[in-house]
């Protein structure tokens, strides 16, 4: 695992297709992908397919998502988001796969970087800034690592391979 994080200002929304939340008809897991891979987030429908019981839904509203104090939620009719689990006392959840790896590269890090971004200087709008102060807590790193290994047992048990990083 690498031991460096560069926090490379990836925003929660780079993250969001797809998005495997937990079925509103059958709760099992679900997924939520854009019709048209191409379009803006807001120019195409938001696909909702669930492979165990057939639905299948556009999804999409005018506010995609929102933070609930945990990570993140997919926010359209308030589906929850499938890669979830309880941790120090909230939860961790992702969007997919992807979104998982970028999170445990973070946390594993010894040793975390940020650099301003070029045009826009120091802000808010990484997804590593924004995570919630919990996570990013020294404290509670072994139980953030533990959740992460959770989410991974789960995205297997769902066919969900781990990315593999070209160096
Ligand atoms: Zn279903």
């Amino acid at each position: 695992m690498e031991q460096r994080h560069k926090d490379t200002l990836e925003t929660d929304w780079q993250f969001a297709f797809p998005a495997y939340i937990a079925c509103p008809k059958c709760t099992g897991c679900a997924v939520i992908t854009k019709e048209d891979k191409s379009a803006n987030f807001y120019d195409t429908a938001h696909l909702a397919t669930c492979s165990h019981c057939g639905y299948n839904a556009d999804t999409k509203r005018s506010r995609a998502f929102e933070q609930d104090g945990s990570l993140l939620r997919w926010h359209n009719n308030n589906f929850p988001l499938w890669l979830k689990v309880p941790c120090a006392g909230n939860a961790i959840c992702v969007y997919n796969p992807e979104h998982l790896l970028y999170l445990e590269s973070f946390v594993s890090a010894k040793i975390r970087e940020r650099k301003p971004d070029e045009k826009y200087g120091w802000s808010n709008k990484s997804m590593i800034s924004r995570l919630p102060a919990w996570i990013k807590s020294k404290k509670n790193r072994d139980d953030v690592l533990r959740a992460i290994d959770k989410l991974w047992i789960m995205a297997k048990k769902e066919g969900l391979s781990r990315p593999v990083i070209e160096e």
